[in-house]
């Protein structure tokens, strides 16, 4: 099959022939047809991060597709020819204390897909099959490619942020995840100032909803923020530690600093008088988990929220790598692979029952995908 593979941090990828894999016990093979390339990908394989991915890698952690064959013990509620997400958290124990409290994402023994394992910048992938998402009836596959990442990690974010209708949050970042993390606190009913470096991304985040704008590289952010009232929450997606500092200062007395972005440098300036005296909450967010990736796939179904994506094809993976760091992208880039028409939809309730023998309905889901 065809993968785009890092063997070297800071080299080129390449696309190459390599083996198909095979779904093992509880795993999925899935035949990708969209794969969105998140600036994660980027970090990974530049090795920006004090924790290395594997090597060689294939990366990417929001791919979709459809289910093209099931290993032994996978939970009849995942059925060939269905449309599934793979998301960052490719596998957690399911039995420690963070897994069994809904805290997945903090599981120690996790596995990230497109970083401790391959990814979906492949013709096929495979997943463990109880982390992967169901994506529902109505939602395309290159738009829910970037919710899978994108959208989960800044819909988790907002709901760290605490936001509520009346208040103000400021989004600094509008990439991948900022122009979805905006639509997100609007959905909670919060007004939204957007801040980027560009104006093109400015005025996609005044069409998507945002109330200001403030252009950081013309104008200082917290100040015109301060001018506003100042934010009651700041959700940083931007890789530069510069942008976490001026949502800092952007913050009013008891207000919410959320870091998402994972700039390389690992390190911003947080005055300890000011946090103090000003009563300011710094929380760290790191995805999301199933529960909140199927909100995030219905408040897609439902129309509340867009996805700004432009294909492109997986040959040309080192010039999208460029595009997104020089910030030319509108938000999303997403790697196309060809979308199958012919979908199929597991029946519900049948979580957790064994597949060796299915019967019923699931039985009928079975058998060779069409086309
Ligand atoms: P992106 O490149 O699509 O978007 C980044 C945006 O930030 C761009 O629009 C850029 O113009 C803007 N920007 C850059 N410097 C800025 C500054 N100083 N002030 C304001 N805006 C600035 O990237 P993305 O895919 O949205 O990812 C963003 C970051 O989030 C990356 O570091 C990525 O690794 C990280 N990330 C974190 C999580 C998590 O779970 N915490 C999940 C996914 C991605
Ligand atoms: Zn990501
Ligand atoms: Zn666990």
């Amino acid at each position: 099959m065809r993968a785009a593979v890092v063997h070297g941090f800071g080299e080129p990828l390449r696309v190459e022939d390599v083996p198909r894999p095979e779904p093992g016990p509880g795993e999925v093979l899935v035949r990708v047809e969209a794969a969105g390339l998140c600036h994660t990908d980027i970090h990974a394989a530049h090795g920006d991060w004090p924790v290395k991915p594997k090597l060689p890698l294939i990366p990417g952690h929001e791919g979709v597709g459809i289910v093209e064959a099931v290993g032994p013990g996978v939970a009849r509620n995942i059925v060939e020819g269905e449309r599934v997400a793979i998301p960052w958290l490719g596998y957690a124990c399911g039995a420690c204390e963070y897994c069994a409290s809904g805290w997945e994402t903090l599981c120690e023994s996790q596995l990230n897909t497109g970083y401790s394992v391959d990814g979906s910048y492949a013709e096929y992938v495979k997943a463990h099959s109880r982390y992967v998402g169901k994506v529902p009836a109505g939602v395309s596959p290159f738009e829910a490619a970037p919710l899978t990442c994108a959208g989960v990690t800044t819909y988790k974010a907002v709901k760290l942020s605490g936001a509520r209708p009346s208040e103000l949050v400021a989004i600094f970042g509008v990439g991948g995840l900022g122009h979805l993390a905006l639509q997100y606190a609007r959905v909670a009913g919060a007004e939204v100032v957007a801040v980027d470096l560009h104006d093109e991304k400015l005025a996609l985040a005044e069409e998507l909803g945002a109330r200001y704008t403030v252009n950081a590289r013309e104008r200082d952010a917290a100040e015109e923020i301060g001018k506003l009232g100042g934010a009651d929450a700041a959700v940083v997606t931007a890789a530069n530690p510069r942008a976490f500092e001026q949502a800092f200062g952007s913050l009013r007395r008891g207000g919410t600093l959320v870091l998402v972005g994972l700039p390389k440098e690992n390190r911003m300036e947080l005055p300890i008088f000011e946090t103090v005296l000003k009563g300011i909450t710094v929380v760290g967010s790191i995805v999301g988990t199933r529960a909140d990736l199927k909100e995030v796939f219905d408040l897609h179904a439902a129309g509340r929220t867009r996805v700004i994506f432009e294909k492109r094809d997986l040959a040309s993976v080192n010039e999208c790598f460029e595009e997104v760091e020089r910030e030319a992208v509108d938000a999303r880039l997403v790697f196309d692979f060809g979308e199958q028409k012919d979908v199929r939809h597991a029946p519900e309730g049948a979580a957790g029952e064994p597949a060796d023998q299915p019967t019923g309905e699931a039985a009928e889901a079975r058998g060779p995908i069409p086309g």
